[in-house]
């Protein structure tokens, strides 16, 4: 599903990403982990086509497409999703019209029309009552003064509701609350599926208490150094990452 060779990326000419290769095949859920600074964050942007990223060399593809030649709305609509570490605040736009204007962007990227406002309004009332998320909170202004579970919640609101075939979350590295972190946890475990793929990145092992990831990858110095299964996250939890960055300094 996520084929990704020799990936090299530049930030002002700067090389961050150093050669990564990933695969994620339908229906897994992989986990990368690594030490700060080693671009973990900076990959989730590639994907996403933020500005002022450059790729200088390799291939990211979704199913065979080219990702990197795509406009982000594009990828969006192709069924990538991304959650950043540092979520958008927009005072000015209610959350619930953030909502309805990203599903249509996608539709209209793919060729249906916009999807009737009463019917939305159904939609993302049932998603959002299962998420335990109140209409209240959906008039508030994107992310502005939600605590980290609410913006976890609407993140993952977004999620169940544009449905994407690959999900990359990067989650924060000072660590979620114990609220936050059910929040993702049951998130992704509800809309793990065999035709969905999921990159989860983190710095520390507790969110994969309650992921179970099916691949662990560590990240150092810009690329993949090691893979292996979920006992991968518990070693490293328990040794640290100093052996990778030596290893990837060499
Ligand atoms: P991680 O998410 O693994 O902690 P990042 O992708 O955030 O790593 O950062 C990787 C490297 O890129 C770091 O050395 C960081 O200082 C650098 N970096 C990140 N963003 C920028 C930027 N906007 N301008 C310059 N350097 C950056
Ligand atoms: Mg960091
Ligand atoms: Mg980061």
């Amino acid at each position: 599903m996520l084929s990704i060779k020799n990936l090299h990326a530049s930030i002002e000419d700067k090389p961050i990403l150093r050669g990564l290769d990933l695969d994620v095949k339908a229906g897994e859920v992989h986990a990368i982990m690594g030490p700060n600074g080693s671009g973990k964050s900076t990959l989730s942007y590639v994907l996403a086509g933020k500005d002022d990223y450059e790729v200088t060399d390799g291939e990211a593809l979704l199913d065979g497409e080219d990702l990197l030649e795509m406009a982000a709305d594009e990828r969006a609509a192709k069924g990538l999703f991304l959650a950043f570490q540092y979520p958008l605040e927009i005072p000015g736009v209610a959350t619930m019209t953030f909502l309805k204007a990203a599903l249509n962007a996608q539709r209209r990227a793919r060729g249906q029309d916009d999807l009737p406002t009463p019917q939305f309004m159904k939609l993302v009332k049932e998603k959002a009552d299962r998420l335990g998320i109140s209409p209240e909170m959906l008039k508030r202004g994107l992310n502005v003064g939600f605590s980290g579970g609410e913006k976890k919640r609407n993140e993952i609101l977004q999620m169940a509701l544009l449905e994407p075939k690959l999900c990359v979350l990067d989650e924060t590295d000072s660590g979620l609350d114990i609220d936050a972190l059910k929040v993702v946890s049951e998130g992704v475990n509800a809309l793990r599926g065999q035709d969905r793929g999921f990159v989860v990145i983190t710095h520390y092992q507790r969110l994969l208490d309650h992921i179970t990831p099916d691949v662990v990858h560590v990240m150092a110095k810009g690329r993949i150094v090691r893979t292996g299964g979920p006992e991968l996250a518990h070693e490293l939890e328990a040794r640290g990452y100093a052996d990778y960055l030596d290893q990837a300094a060499a």
